[in-house]
């Protein structure tokens, strides 16, 4: 099957407030090339989103949410709404990332109801799954990741989905290729199955994607992007990762 466009998503993380942040953008402009083969975005923390949409806008990087709240509106102390993401020019949002599963206790079925939130406002969810080390080495990885696309994709619609092993990621240790190949080849067969209308969906990888895995980890079959840490803080890095994906 021909491969999708490639997407190289950039998770910022809470990096870079506003000043940093468009500093960044610009300089990522710069470096990156105008709009080629490769779907470009980036994922400011909230606060620095306003700061990189204006540099951003018109230009051929897109950005996104980190995190988003499933409701429109209401008495939720600290948290954003979709609409407010959409406002700010928003095309894609984070769901479920491992950091929020693990650190912030977000169950599965919460990223089902952001999953839904993103998509009524016209954002498209990049929804993370992936299994622990423990969860790896006591053969429950399938599982794991059935139990969480199962959770939170709808049954059609735009979306993308990223495959972070939580062991791989800021650890410097990414999945080897083998590893990778086999998750994504059994994401895809489930989607084929189970949500036949999202069969073609951009499966990413994420979990210490740098300039020189980059290349052999994109030549698999279906590994279609990368969604980027801590190499996206850096413009010369993250645009070589780009690199290799165009
Ligand atoms: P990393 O993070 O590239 O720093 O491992 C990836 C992620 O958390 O999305």
């Amino acid at each position: 099957m021909k491969k999708a466009r490639p997407f190289i998503a950039g998770n910022w993380k809470m990096n870079l407030g506003s000043r940093a942040a468009a500093a960044l953008a610009s300089e990522l402009l710069r470096t990156l090339p105008a709009a080629g083969p490769v779907e470009v975005a980036v994922f400011p923390p909230f606060t620095s989103i306003p700061a990189v949409a204006e540099v951003l806008a018109g230009s051929h990087i897109a950005w996104g949410g980190q995190n988003l709240h499933w409701e429109n509106s209401g008495a939720f102390t600290g948290e954003v709404a979709p609409g407010f993401l959409a406002e700010l020019g928003c095309r894609y949002v984070i769901v479920g990332h491992s950091e929020r599963r693990h650190i912030f206790a977000e169950p599965d079925e919460v990223c089902g109801r952001k999953v839904a939130a993103a998509m009524r406002f016209g954002l498209k969810p990049v929804l993370c799954c992936g299994e622990t080390l423990d969860e790896r080495e006591t053969g429950q990885t399938f599982a794991v990741i059935e139990r969480q696309l199962a959770a939170a994709l709808p049954d059609s619609g735009e979306l993308v989905i990223a495959y972070e092993p939580v062991w791989a990621i800021g650890t410097g240790r990414a999945a080897t290729p083998e590893q990778v190949a086999e998750v994504h080849a059994w994401i895809r067969n489930w989607l084929r199955q189970l949500r036949p209308a999202l069969s073609a969906v951009r499966i990413l990888y994420g979990g210490s994607v740098k300039p020189d895995n980059a290349a052999s980890l994109l030549s698999l079959p279906d590994v279609d992007g990368f969604l980027v840490g801590g190499a996206s803080l850096v413009a010369g890095s993250f645009a070589a990762i780009v690199g290799c994906a165009g």
